[in-house]
């Protein structure tokens, strides 16, 4: 496979012959290092490697050059090497421009110059974006191949499972491909055993689930103590913040998550507002780098659902889905909550044969050139809606109220407004869903009436609640299922019936001592990024506490 490449473009030739002298320096073993004297120069050096595949990791340009400047090379280049990452060089003056870049042209990173040290103020920051870049990349297939049905649950959870855990695969689907058709043959296997891995080794697994996978692909699901200092149940930004918290601080930490470390942030194309990512990050990749940060400090990931939660003196026992438990002294539950389902006839039926919940990054290429619903009118659905726009021809918003302004953030809104081909339709409710094998319709009502629209694909953001059912009556909830801790443990001044401690319950502990809750599955949380790692890595702390108690 070619070296992927970085390209830099300035048109003083010492300055620009110093940054290649740096990039090959660090990065010439991986990495094929170009460069281009002014943008058009550039834009033809792209045109020729984009005409024999080759792969661009990074584009680093100065801003102030003539003819051309580094934001709009940059933005031109973007129609090329969407994915490719986008480094603005510019001179202290040239800050304020460079800030704007990051809106307009999407720059992911400006640096001044001078950059010396480069060990101090070049390499961390490229190293940092060439990282994203390469979990985002596909090279020349060699890997996992999934044949399944496009309409599938089973198909669908089995590709959100691969994605989500980066675990590179190529996708046949059965209704289109030939490919996928001959190769089930040459194995004799038949369509109903879909959805069926075929792995490089050329083995393969029918009617594979995430479960069975998990193991092939040499994830984790069963742990390696007997006993754990602190089970986290959730991988969102929650739980990964108290991982790396309670790891870090010399804690046997356990975290159990049955899809992939993000959270329901890792759905979600962009979040533009976490601290310290002026030009947004994933919610994937913001798991993907914790979930390394975590284990390097030694916390254990374990791929598996929570089933109950079992309390025997001081000892927390978490059952799992594949009926085994874990031992521990503290738990945290970082559970997060799950999309409301829509509530109308057929919703359920098709769910996964064309209705989605919170599915924007799996589904969205499969949707290429097609039409595709979003309902809801929150910022989730707000992110969904102009994920999709870059890959369907059209999105239309389905929202109940009369626009949006009441309940996404204005950035959101400006960005829906200046993309062509989204259509908000407001007042608008989706009644029903028809279509016998996969969606075939919506029926709309709004103030024309009563109506139906021909429709393939309906991604859902209406809100959501909590998914712990599971957890024992004595770990207290609201009436709406949220966990209650600390100050909300409190009736009339006095502590809740069932408290049977000499103190009061630790912000952050719920009814159960040394049970403890953070992130939006908390009652009266605050539903962000940064409060469930802020309240994740308080836990912490109160874990630190309880256990000194012993
Ligand atoms: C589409 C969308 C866009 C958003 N955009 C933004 C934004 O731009 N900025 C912002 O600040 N916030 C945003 N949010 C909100 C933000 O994602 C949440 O507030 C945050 O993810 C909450 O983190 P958490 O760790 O509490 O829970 P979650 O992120 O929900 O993580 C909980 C984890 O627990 C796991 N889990 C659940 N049940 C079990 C079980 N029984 N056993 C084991 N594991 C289990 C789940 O699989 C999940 O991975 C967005 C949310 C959505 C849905």
């Amino acid at each position: 496979m070619a070296r992927p490449i970085l390209l830099a473009v300035d048109d003083d030739i010492s300055v620009l012959e110093a940054v290649v002298q740096d990039l090959r320096r660090q990065y010439g073993a991986e990495y094929r290092v170009l460069r281009a004297a002014s943008g058009h120069a550039a834009l033809d050096t792209l045109a020729q490697v984009k005409a024999r595949q080759e792969p661009v990791a990074l584009l680093l340009s100065d801003q102030r050059m003539p003819g051309m400047t580094g934001v709009e090379f940059l933005e031109r280049a973007r129609e090329t090497y969407p994915e490719a990452r986008r480094v603005l060089l510019t001179a202290y003056a040239d800050t304020e421009a460079a800030i704007q870049a990051i809106n307009t042209a999407r720059i992911h990173y400006y640096l001044n110059k001078p950059w010396d040290p480069p060990e101090e103020k070049l390499y961390p920051v490229l190293t940092d974006l060439l990282e994203d870049w390469k979990a985002g990349y596909r090279p020349p297939f060699e890997g996992l191949r999934v044949i399944g049905n496009r309409w599938s649950l089973n198909d669908h959870k089995l590709r959100n499972f691969l994605s989500r855990n980066h675990v590179p695969y190529r996708w046949l689907d059965i209704a289109s491909s030939e490919d996928a058709q001959k190769l089930l043959e040459e194995r004799q296997l038949k369509p109903e055993q879909l959805p069926v891995v075929l792995f490089g080794d050329g083995t393969s697994l029918a009617e594979a689930n995430p479960d069975a996978l998990a193991v092939r692909v040499g994830l984790s699901i069963q742990a390696t103590q007997e006993f754990y200092d602190m089970v986290v149940v959730g991988a969102g930004p929650a739980g990964l913040a108290a991982a790396v918290y309670g790891a870090s601080e010399g804690l046997r930490t356990l975290v159990i998550e049955p899809v992939a470390p993000g959270g329901q942030a890792g759905s979600t194309s962009r979040i533009e507002n976490y601290l310290g990512f002026p030009s947004g990050i994933t919610g994937t990749d913001l798991g993907r780098r914790a979930h390394v940060q975590a284990s390097r400090f030694g916390a254990e990931f374990l791929t598996q659902r929570a089933t109950g939660l079992r309390i025997d003196g001081q000892y927390r026992f978490v059952q799992l889905a594949d009926g085994r438990e874990v031992a521990t002294h503290v738990v945290l539950l970082a559970l997060g909550v799950q999309y409301r389902k829509l509530e109308i006839p057929g919703a359920d039926r098709l769910t996964g044969r064309g209705i989605y919940y919170g599915a924007a990054l799996v589904e969205a290429a499969a949707c290429k050139d097609e039409e595709v619903y979003v309902v809801g009118g929150a910022n989730s659905a707000g992110q969904a809606a102009l994920h999709f726009a870059k890959f369907a021809r059209k999105v239309t918003m389905l929202v109940r109220g009369p626009g949006l302004s009441a309940t996404m953030s204005k950035y959101l809104i400006d960005e829906i407004e200046r993309t062509s081909n989204i259509v908000l339709e407001a007042k608008t409710q989706v009644v029903a869903a028809e279509g016998e094998e996969r969606l075939e319709a919506l029926r709309l009502r709004s103030p024309k009436g009563e109506y139906c629209e021909e429709a393939s694909s309906l991604f859902v953001f209406i809100g959501a609640e909590p998914g712990d059912e599971w957890l024992p009556p004595n770990v207290l909830r609201d009436e709406k299922g949220f966990v209650l801790a600390g100050p909300d443990l409190k009736q009339d001044g006095k502590p809740v019936e069932g408290w049977r401690e000499q103190r009061e319950p630790f912000l952050l502990e719920t009814s159960v001592p040394g049970v403890f809750v953070a992130g939006d599955v908390r009652h009266g949380s605050v539903k962000r990024v940064a409060s469930a790692v802020g309240e994740g890595s308080i836990a912490v702390q109160f874990a630190h506490q309880y256990l000194a108690g012993f």
